[in-house]
């Protein structure tokens, strides 16, 4: 059983920020930031190519709600969502999360993007995109 799985039965302890039927949010024992929140649902999918649209669905609509709440309520400046899909985009718990994490500075998180357009034909990836 995942490590989330045995949260969600009990058998880890966590610090629950919201429960339904479906869906739980804990705090994220690492708490990159200040409040950093894992949204996830009660059911094990590995990833969001797993998880079916419905279930998703009520995942992204407490990760909505949270967000507002978090805002609200610890004042971040800014505030990311993200969800790692696979050990490449750097998933290490396989049951599908999405994670909110309040920003309180520009610095206070690294998520870098480069630009790597000079390399890239975009006609040809649309085109693989959509075929
Ligand atoms: P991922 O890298 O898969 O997107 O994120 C997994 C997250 O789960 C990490 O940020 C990590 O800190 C968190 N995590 C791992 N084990 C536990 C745990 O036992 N309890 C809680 N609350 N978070 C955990
Ligand atoms: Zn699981």
């Amino acid at each position: 059983m995942c490590i989330f799985c045995k949260i969600i039965n009990g058998e880890i302890p966590s610090k629950k920020v919201y429960e339904d039927d479906d869906v739980l949010a804990i705090l994220d024992i690492s708490q990159a930031t200040l409040g950093h929140t894992l949204v996830l649902p009660k059911k094990h999918y590995a990833n969001i190519l797993e998880i079916p649209t419905d279930e998703y669905q009520k995942v992204m609509k407490k990760v909505k709600e949270l967000a507002e709440k978090i805002n609200k309520n610890l004042k971040p400046a800014g505030i990311n969502i993200l969800n790692n899909c696979g050990e490449a985009a750097g998933q290490t718990v396989m049951h599908y999360h999405v994670h909110i994490l309040p920003r309180y500075t520009n610095n206070d998180l690294k998520i870098e993007f480069t630009d790597n357009s000079s390399n890239a034909d975009l006609d040809a990836v649309l085109k693989k995109i959509n075929n």
